[in-house]
């Protein structure tokens, strides 16, 4: 409405302007050599604007036939990148159902139509791969590498293939490459990770994994493994003394730590970690390493005391009280201890083999130590077995702790179990249990 208004004004004023010049009258003369010509000014101004129209026209014309092949190249593109995008979604679709041939053909149309971006390359190699063509999905994973933007992508999947061939040393080669190429990401944090563990690289394993993730069993685990690998008696130390506080109830790092302080000359300290860690959490090892040099059978009775002193109504305490004072010789105060632990129901079979022995002693071969012998022999048979280090993949059971089961090759997964201690924390009441929580 506005622009009406304004055309009207400027034609009312065009009107006026040239019945003002007609009425002015007045002639515009163009001379050319000998010849004079002679026009009104109006019509010169009217010659002089339609000669501009009439040029814009033909300049505008020629630009437009100048530009004419630019857009059709520019409108073909635009339809072949439409149609390259229908057929990567047409790829994406049929890659979420599951039928890799149908992707492999609408990613190889979105190729031809698109060229090797990096989401065509990314495609293929995930048809390839679900088609089970690795060879072909690890092409298209090099070509992304090849390239600035697609690099990650490319490094990531080759990484993938790698752990999955269990190619240990390529993976650690493309972890480091992925990490330099995308430095801080989380991803390569995590596979960086788990390849320490798979390639038994502890210390890198303990590196990687940022605090708090990790529970404190599993932080001590991987640190004391660390300190086992450890050439450098400093670092291990540190290693061990870590693993310790990580988690104070890990008997296997308590009993580094205290090993290393005896080796250091420190026998005084590494018989207060080891009581301290009793305190936390008895473990039959910990006593073992207590009470080793010790041959004196009544010097064994007083270290057992000592030893158990800040926890002496656990079922371990008790066990170990009632089987030195037995070997002492002391049979009084061993049955008062393992009739304790026995009527307290938290006594697993070395209770009841104990009780045998202590009958044995006292009863002798008489008729009443052989009635004596098979009542705790049933119970023996009865009650749960004693704990142990057992792996919780498989089952195997170990000596000792270790950082990984040699029988299924997972790390991480032996554990203190059994017992009744093990019955009792299932049952949720974990007080001062034998298993240290995992
Ligand atoms: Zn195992």
């Amino acid at each position: 409405m506005l622009r009406a208004i304004w055309l009207l004004i400027l034609l009312a004023l065009g009107v006026w302007a040239a019945l003002f010049l007609r009425q002015m009258g007045g002639i515009v003369e163009i001379s050319v050599g000998q010849t004079f010509i002679g026009i009104p000014v109006w019509l010169g101004l009217l010659a002089l604007v339609v000669g501009f129209v009439v040029l814009h026209g033909i300049l505008s014309a020629w630009k437009s036939i100048r530009g004419l092949p630019a857009r059709m190249r520019a409108r073909r593109s635009e339809r072949q990148r439409r149609d390259g995008d229908a057929a990567v979604t047409r790829a994406l679709v049929a890659l979420a159902a599951g039928t890799p041939d149908q992707a492999r053909t609408e990613i190889r149309r979105a190729r031809g139509l698109l060229g090797d971006t990096p989401h065509t390359l990314l495609l293929t190699a995930e048809a390839e791969r679900m088609a089970g063509r690795d060879e072909a999905a690890n092409e298209a994973f090099r070509a992304l590498v090849k390239r600035e933007d697609g690099k990650f992508l490319g490094l990531r999947g080759l990484l993938r293939d790698a752990m999955q061939r269990e190619d240990w040393p390529t993976a650690q080669r493309l972890a480091r490459e992925a990490e330099a190429a995308q430095p801080g990401a989380q991803w390569v944090k995590a596979e960086r990770a788990a390849l320490a563990l798979r390639t038994r690289d502890w210390r890198e394993a303990l590196a990687l994994s940022p605090p708090g993730q990790l529970s404190g069993r599993r932080r001590a685990a991987l640190a004391l493994a660390a300190a086992m690998q450890e050439p450098e008696p400093a670092k291990a130390a540190s290693l061990e003394k870590e693993a310790l506080s990580a988690d104070p109830r890990f008997a296997p790092a308590a009993l580094a730590v205290a090993k290393r302080q005896a080796a250091e000359g420190s026998p005084r300290r590494a018989k207060t970690t080891l009581q301290t860690a009793w305190t936390v959490a008895p473990h039959p090892d910990l006593a073992t390493a207590y009470l080793g040099e010790e041959k004196d059978a009544l010097a064994r009775v007083k270290a057992a005391e000592a030893l158990t002193h800040d926890n002496r109504a656990h079922p371990e305490s008790r066990l170990i009280l009632g089987r030195t004072a037995l070997a002492a010789g002391l049979t009084g105060r061993a049955r008062a201890e393992l009739e304790t632990l026995v009527s307290s129901g938290s006594a697993d079979r070395r209770a009841y083999l104990a009780m045998v022995d202590m009958d044995a002693v006292e009863l002798g071969e008489s008729a009443a130590g052989r009635a004596a012998e098979a009542k705790w022999l049933r119970a023996a048979a009865a009650a749960p077995p004693e704990p142990r280090w057992q792996c919780l993949s498989c089952g195997t059971e170990h000596g000792r702790w270790e950082p990984v089961c040699e029988s299924c090759g997972t790390p991480g997964r032996i554990e203190w179990t059994g017992g009744r201690a093990a019955l009792v924390e299932g049952a949720g009441t974990p007080k001062d249990g034998t298993v240290a929580a995992t």
